[in-house]
């Protein structure tokens, strides 16, 4: 054992750099417990930095984006109560015309506020009740000149009427003029990322919403358009337009307004009071019927653990699109083939994803994680996608279990780059790495570990999103609930997963014969500490290592001693 700790010590002392062999010697031969053990206080040098993220790659952000990405003074002067869209869609030409209804409350004196709107569109005329009002373009922004003083607390409504051709852009298409399988109109719009100003006029930003909207399309006869909401009407307007009026009851984020027009056909169905509501193209009718049977048991599971579905007065509705999904707010698109998995594959690969549609699942538990709680910031979005990741294995718990559940996320893995932050700059709409799914999720998974008491999980979950339903909150929010809620100091696990690159590291380090083993993290956060199971499946031991060498005993070799990775997404060196 003394030889151990001698070679321990002097390797220990190549990989820190630091100590005096007799001190921690001194120190490691009076530990005699044989559970986890105290810090044996050697003088560990600071981590040794993780890879800096490189965003060298990234592109700076444009004039566009620092207008878009910013709460600047005239989007932080007011606060926005209601939307009305009212607006035409003419297939043929292409086009788009008509007028949002703004209606806002000032937080303070202005005479100016900021509104957003593609340049590619035009504006026609803004007006405060008869008023014509001035304003000035800039990129994206569009900056609205009162000729009084708008005062604070008084409440506020303009027109703003624009039109023209939205081009199709960004990674959903924007808005497209397409035509379905069978050479019938289908137009549908998807904008997240891109932003909802590249086909109507709002305040684009994730920050702040309206109380409630209301979207009125007026389309040829004979096509049907599906938005968001209840659907309240529909009105011939006797120049071979129907105008369909859709309210929505609930705040709602810009990127999730959404517009389906199309040949499609209607079926509904009911769990408890809420209406499900599902559109498909007529040939796909039959398939539909059963695939978005998928939809219930969906609802199932979300309900139990975060509690009711959160736009009941809107009903659920889930229809067909030209893409693979998106979470457009009670009118969920769908375009997964009506297929199980992901377009017909095994999503994470471990023969879990084939068991369900993985568009159904996913994209409807953005109704709890995006819609119902939105963040405040793109830079944030991992609060969408890497808590809707994180429910989809939810989903596979509540239907086959906790061991399926957990082989389902460790999939994940093979997803995940580590080569940039999760959190991304704020305030310049900045699009975050794709680690804000996959790493989410595996870092909500390691916190249930750290955790590690199930029951406490489900309150706590159930608890987070019950405070923050229907709000816009950052990072520091989540941080902060699970801070208070589980009495625990998360603060650094949370900046490791999210404000760095790399994952942290288990440093394990063992002599040549059993008996002893050191340990400690290597993480970019100087004082990172977290619980983690070692030892051997169905003898795990929880140890508690900081980034200063620890010691415990163990009668494991090198070769048999494991760390519990299933269970925390960590890195692990043994030496
Ligand atoms: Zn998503």
């Amino acid at each position: 054992m003394r030889s151990f700790v001698l070679r321990a010590v002097l390797c220990g002392l190549l990989v820190i750099g630091v100590g005096t062999a007799a001190s921690l010697f001194a120190q490691t031969t009076q530990q005699t417990t044989s559970k986890a053990g105290t810090p044996a206080v050697a003088p560990a040098a600071a981590p040794k930095p993780a890879a800096k993220p490189s965003d060298a790659n990234l592109p700076a952000p444009t004039r566009a984006d620092i207008l878009r990405g910013a709460y600047g003074p005239y989007r932080a002067n007011n606060k926005l109560l209601y939307y009305h869209l009212d607006i035409r869609v003419d297939p043929e030409k292409q086009t788009i015309s008509g007028k949002n209804t703004i209606r806002f409350r000032m937080l303070k004196d202005g005479t100016r506020i900021q509104l957003d709107l593609f340049e590619t569109l035009k504006v026609d005329k803004i007006l405060y009740g008869e008023t014509p009002l001035e304003y000035e373009r800039d990129s994206g922004a569009v900056f609205i000149d009162f000729p009084q003083t708008l005062r604070a607390g008084q409440v506020y409504s303009i027109d703003f009427y624009y039109s023209g051709h939205p081009e199709e852009t960004g990674r959903f298409g924007g808005m497209t003029f397409k035509k379905d399988p069978a050479g019938r109109v289908w137009i549908n719009t998807a904008c997240e990322e891109t932003g909802a100003s590249m086909w109507w006029p709002n305040k684009d930003q994730w920050r702040d919403e309206v109380e409630s909207m209301d979207i009125s399309v007026a389309i040829p006869n004979g096509l049907v358009d599906v938005s968001n909401g209840k659907f309240m009407a529909k009105t011939d307007l006797g120049d071979g337009y129907t105008r369909w009026d859709w309210k929505v009851h609930y705040p709602i984020n810009n990127y999730d307004v959404s517009l389906n027009i199309g040949s499609y056909v209607h079926f509904a169905d009911q769990l408890g009071d809420l209406a499900l509501d599902f559109y498909v193209l007529p040939e796909d009718l039959e398939k539909a019927k059963v695939q978005f049977a998928q939809a219930k048991g969906m609802l199932e599971a979300y309900q139990h653990y975060f509690g009711e579905y959160p736009f009941v007065k809107d009903g659920y509705k889930l229809i067909e699109a030209p893409y693979a999904g998106m979470e457009h707010q009670s009118a969920v698109t769908y375009g997964n083939l009506f297929k199980n998995g992901y377009l017909g594959r095994d999503w994470t690969g471990v023969g879990i994803s084939l068991r369900f549609d993985f568009i159904i699942i996913h994209e409807s538990g953005h109704e709890w994680f995006g819609n119902s709680i939105t963040a405040a910031d793109p830079a944030d979005m991992w609060i969408h996608e890497g808590w809707t990741t994180y429910l989809e294995s939810l989903y596979v718990e509540y239907r086959w279990g906790k061991e399926d559940a957990i082989k389902y996320l460790n999939g994940d893995k093979a997803k995940v780059k580590n080569l940039r932050p999760i959190i991304a700059e704020r305030g310049v709409n900045a699009e975050p790495d794709q680690d804000q799914y996959f790493k989410g999720a595996l870092m909500l998974n390691t916190l249930r570990s750290v955790v590690n008491d199930d029951a406490k999980w489900w309150a706590l979950l159930h608890g987070f999103y019950q405070h923050f339903k229907y709000q816009n909150i950052l990072t520091e929010d989540v941080v902060s609930y699970f801070n208070l809620h589980t009495g625990m100091n998360l603060t650094l696990i949370f900046d490791q997963y999210l404000r760095h690159a790399q994952i942290p590291r288990l440093e394990l380090l063992f002599g040549e014969e059993p008996g002893l083993v050191m340990y400690k993290w290597r993480a970019d956060e100087e004082k990172f500490a977290m619980p983690v199971r070692v030892g051997t499946p169905g003898h795990w031991q929880i140890i508690h290592p900081t980034t200063k060498w620890q010691w415990m005993k163990t009668p494991l070799t090198k070769d048999e001693f494991q760390v519990a990775s299933e269970l925390y997404y960590v890195d692990v060196n043994k030496q």
